[in-house]
């Protein structure tokens, strides 16, 4: 029998993705790919469409969320991956919502810092770009680009909207427990997104994975875009070791970010099926 594979974590427009749920749905089919998760930031808004999508396409559509939460002292951004949630759950709109007034409240602060640096920036111009009701710094991004401002995505990033630029201001984000308490009460499996992506060394990993687990955190991600041979090696050890389901996705943006592609990531990634058997059986 041919390998059947998978990506459970992509962006749509309803996020920071270029691409709509039935867009990313109907590339997933001609990648070939048998399932497919939505996991967009801070929202659920893209799920129906996915699964209306699902019905014209010939692969398995999991209902996702990506839901980023403060870790430790400093407190580190960490990003935690939802599968099989259910997107009318109370308790995680109730989240969510909360996520968006403060995404709004950080919007304002970041629109002023970056008009004192000198960018003609409005709110009004930010929504028509993002399209959808999560503002996020790939958008501040693209509106640069096309006002001239910088030349490339990246360009933004680097010079004024990265973590600890000029124009950045950092969001307040919900604890650990809100985070994962709010997927597991929705009946969805929390994962760990890119463990490797947070700068911690492998023994930090494992104690959040640890401090995690007590809340319930139920996978990790082993197989991601980024990864190199070594880091996906010992990021499938941890999860060995914590017992932990595993998981594994592109982190597809669309254009947001070249030379990811979904399903395959930078080109080698396959995530083999099994994957998904495992997690229906925790369900
Ligand atoms: P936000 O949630 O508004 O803080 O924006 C974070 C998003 O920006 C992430 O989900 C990525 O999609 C994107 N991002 C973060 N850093 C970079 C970077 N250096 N280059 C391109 N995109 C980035
Ligand atoms: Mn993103
Ligand atoms: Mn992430
Ligand atoms: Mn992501």
């Amino acid at each position: 029998m041919t390998p059947k594979y998978i990506d459970l974590h992509c962006h749509t427009t309803f996020s920071d993705g270029t691409l709509t749920p039935e867009e990313v749905i109907s590339l997933g089919e001609h990648t070939g790919l048998s399932a497919l998760a939505i996991t967009d930031h801070d929202t659920v808004d893209a799920i129906p469409f996915a699964l209306e999508a699902a019905k014209i396409h010939s692969l398995e559509v999991i209902p996702g969320i990506e839901l980023a939460t403060g870790y430790g002292t400093k407190n580190t951004e960490i990003h935690i991956v939802g599968l099989f949630i259910d997107c009318k759950n109370p308790s995680l709109l109730s989240l969510t919502e909360k996520i968006v007034a403060e995404r709004n409240a950080r919007n304002s602060l970041m629109i002023k810092k970056l008009n004192s640096l000198g960018f003609e920036i409005t709110l009004d111009e930010l929504k028509a770009e993002s399209g959808g009701k999560i503002i996020s710094r790939p958008h501040y991004a693209r509106l640069m680009v096309s006002k001239g401002y910088v030349k490339d995505i990246s360009d933004a990033f680097s010079k004024y909207i990265g973590d600890g630029k000029a124009g950045y201001v950092k969001r307040s984000l919900p604890t650990p427990e809100e985070v994962i308490s709010a997927i597991l009460s929705s009946g969805g499996i929390p994962i760990l997104a890119h463990p490797t992506l947070y700068s911690m060394n492998y023994n930090e990993i494992r104690k959040m994975v640890d401090e995690f687990k007590s809340l319930g955190l139920l996978g990790i991600e082993v197989m991601y875009s980024t990864y190199n041979h070594e880091q996906e090696r010992e990021i499938t050890r941890i999860a060995k070791e914590k017992e932990l389901l595993f998981s594994g996705g592109s982190d597809f943006h669309g254009e947001n970010k070249k030379g990811i592609h979904l399903g395959t990531g930078k080109g080698n990634l396959r995530i083999p099926y099994e994957f998904l058997d495992k997690m229906k059986a925790v369900l």
